[in-house]
């Protein structure tokens, strides 16, 4: 049995910051999470893409974000159980929570916090016969490595962020040839994309096929992904050769085994109170993506900081006769806490 003061379910961003604020009250931290390694959407799904609005980082590649995450709670030693999903939760008879995992280990704590983003990772994938049989041979649902993508040619399927800035990331020098195909004529993501994606379109930089979607795919001697059958509104189904598919169509947020924890779920989050971001089980707390609130905003600035409010109400959980004054790291430097 693992005993800590704060479980922390998902090691993601904001599950990796509680760490250090629960670090500086001096409060240990266990992480688990169902990836193999730590990082959640920012390690798994983007690692080699920017991000710009972290204070203090002018543009951070989120893989960079999260290796300076785990430096910065080094100094608290936390201790992580990877590659497992936390399944059960239930309270010993001295009101302590015990969190099993899949794998059977047992973390004992008397608080949680949930840290669970989107919950369990699973892409949609769109319904083309035989697909899975290209899923790590041309077919990818996440870009994790841009740089298998060097000299290839690539279509990308979507009209969200994430299709329209691999487009156009891809299309500038990496990939040899791209086509961004998309059913609609109109885009879901930032107009300043949709504009670039237009241009370039324009300026012959990548192939543009709107109104159009993919229907087929085939293999060749290999095995591996040969060429793709696109279906165009009007103009009927034509063959594409590539060498790689990305239908980028989001994740489907799936809440997995959070969702049998008797926790007040709202539209596959769960429900906080804003004062600390307690759920309605005391002692569970909930923060970053995972949670909802009136004005809720899914940005990893906004789980730092339900991660510090939460830790202070944790601390007054754990220690209710302790009384705690805040103390700026600058005093006397981390090790000092
Ligand atoms: C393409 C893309 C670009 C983005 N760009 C930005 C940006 O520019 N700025 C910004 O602020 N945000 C951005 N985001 C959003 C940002 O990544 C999320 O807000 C952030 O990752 C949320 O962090 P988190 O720690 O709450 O959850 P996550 O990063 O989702 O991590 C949650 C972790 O919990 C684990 N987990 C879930 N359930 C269980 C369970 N039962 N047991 C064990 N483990 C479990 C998951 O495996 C996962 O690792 C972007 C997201 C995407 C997809």
């Amino acid at each position: 049995m693992i005993q800590t003061d704060i479980i922390i379910i998902g090691a993601g961003p904001c599950g990796l910051f509680t760490v250090f604020e629960a670090g500086l009250l001096k409060l240990r931290c266990h992480l688990i999470d169902a990836l193999p390694q730590a990082g959640g959407q920012c390690s798994e799904i983007y690692p080699k893409k920017p991000i710009y609005d972290i204070p203090a980082y002018p543009e951070v590649l989120a893989g960079d974000l999260i290796e300076k995450l785990m430096e910065q709670i080094a100094p608290f030693k936390p201790g992580f159980t990877l590659g497992e999903r936390a399944e059960f939760i239930e309270k010993d008879a001295e009101g302590q929570f015990i969190v099993k995992t899949s794998h059977g280990t047992a973390h004992r704590a008397p608080v949680i916090a949930i840290a669970g983003g989107l919950g369990c990772f699973e892409p949609r994938k769109p319904p083309v016969e035989g697909l899975a049989d290209f899923e790590g041979h041309g077919v990818e649902y996440i870009i994790k490595e841009p740089d298998i993508y060097k000299g290839k040619r690539v279509v990308i399927s979507g009209g969200g962020d994430s299709a329209l800035d691999w487009a156009l990331y891809l299309a500038n020098g990496v990939a040899e040839e791209v086509t961004l195909v998309h059913r609609r004529d109109s885009f879901r993501a930032h107009p300043d994309s949709v504009q670039k994606v237009l241009d370039l379109a324009a300026a012959g930089g990548m192939r543009l096929m709107t109104h159009a979607e993919v229907i087929g795919v085939n293999g060749g001697s290999d095995g591996a992904l040969a060429e793709l059958t696109i279906k165009h509104k009007k103009e009927g189904a034509s063959q594409l050769e590539v060498d790689h598919w990305i239908p980028l169509f989001g994740l489907s947020p799936k809440l997995g085994p959070i969702g049998a924890w008797n926790l007040n779920i709202s539209k596959n989050a769960v429900e906080v109170d804003t004062f600390d971001y307690q759920t309605n089980v005391p002692g569970i707390y909930a923060i970053g993506d995972i949670n909802t609130y009136p004005g809720k905003l899914k940005l990893i600035l906004c789980g730092f900081h339900e991660a510090t409010l939460m830790v202070q109400s944790a601390f007054k959980r754990i220690h209710p006769d302790k009384s705690n004054v805040l103390k700026y790291t600058t005093v006397n430097g981390v090790n000092a806490f």
